[in-house]
Order: structure tokens, then sequence, then C-alpha cells
């Protein structure tokens, strides 16, 4: 599902030449390849930064959760649905697909904003931030 393992530097290496939301970054498959919409979500979440930029000190936790989430949803998908991994379970996601949906974490209610015709799931209480900041 991912690549090999990207050491901190050559991932923040690797981020340099891209400019824009870093969701799209992630999609594009340029740096690490096999993540989609919905891991994508799930990966921000995670790293929590504001979905569409990002912190020198957000890209730590978002290297690790590149990693982390979709090894996390392996084990739960070989768990669950065995050999069937055609079957598309998504509900043990956190936020993606779960628009108005509580917060795992705080219980806030989970946002979607709709940009390139793909829609972003993200909490505004554990990913706050703004396009205008700045
Ligand atoms: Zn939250």
């Amino acid at each position: 599902m991912i690549d090999e393992p990207f050491s901190l530097d050559d991932f923040k290496l690797g981020l340099k030449p891209f400019h824009g939301e870093v969701k799209g970054v992630l999609t594009r498959g340029r740096l690490v390849s096999g993540i989609g919409n919905a891991y994508a979500d799930e990966i921000l979440y995670e790293a929590r930064p504001y979905p569409f930029k990002i912190t020198a000190h957000e890209l730590v936790s978002l290297h690790r959760a590149v990693y982390s989430v979709p090894a996390k949803a392996l084990r739960v998908l070989r768990e669950r649905v065995g050999d069937k991994i055609h079957r598309k379970v998504r509900d043990f996601l956190k936020v993606h697909g779960k628009k108005n949906d509580a917060c795992p974490r705080y219980g806030n209610t989970i946002t979607a904003i709709t940009a390139n015709r793909r829609e972003t799931n993200y909490c505004r209480h554990c990913q706050p931030g703004s396009l205008l900041d700045k």
C-alpha cells in the first residue's frame, strides 16, 4: 500500500518543491504513493495540521502518520475482511465520510470542505487554521 518509509529528512526535502495544499501533495502520489482521498483525511487528522496548510513542526507528525495510519488500517482490514480485500470497509475511519459526526477525540463536529471536486473531512478543533492566516 505504501512505499518504503522515507526518513524524516528525506520527507521534508521531498515536500519542499510542493506548494499548495498538503492534501493534494498526499493524494497526488508524487511523494508517497498509494494514498487516496479517504486516507489522506485520516492521515491529516492523525497528524493534526489544518488540511490545507502545514507548519514545519507539523511535518514531524505528518511524516509519522503517513506510515502509521495506513499500517493500522491494514491490520483492521485484514482482521475484518480477510482475503476479501476488495471490499471497501470504511466504517472504522475517524473523519473521512463522517461529516457532522462527533470527532472521536473531543466530540466536536466533523467539517466537510469541497475543493477540486473532492470532499475533505476534518475537525476544526483538532486541526485549526485558515487559508487566510499569515
Ligand atoms: Zn477533534
